[in-house]
């Protein structure tokens, strides 16, 4: 599975390390839904990667791949 820059998994999850709550938008998401940070972005984010969970939530908005995604893990 490649990853199609959908911005979902920037969006959903809490990420403790950069203290990120679930379902906001992490602040280094730009409105392009890449990271501003790529670069330097912190080891969790390095280490995610694509796979069976991105089909699962695909939807056209963004909100709606968010809500999917929360709804995967009954959040
Ligand atoms: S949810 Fe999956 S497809 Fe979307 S940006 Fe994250 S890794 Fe890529
Ligand atoms: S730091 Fe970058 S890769 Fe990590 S959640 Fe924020 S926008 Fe996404």
């Amino acid at each position: 599975m490649e990853c199609s820059k959908c911005g979902a998994c920037c969006v959903a999850p809490d990420i403790s390390s950069l203290r990120k709550p679930l379902g906001e938008r992490c602040p280094h998401l730009k409105d392009d839904n890449l990271c501003a940070i790529y670069d330097d972005r912190p080891a969790v984010c390095r280490s995610y990667a694509a796979d069976w969970l991105c089909e699962r939530i695909s939807a056209p908005t963004l909100t709606e791949r968010v809500r999917n995604y929360l709804a995967v893990f009954q959040l």
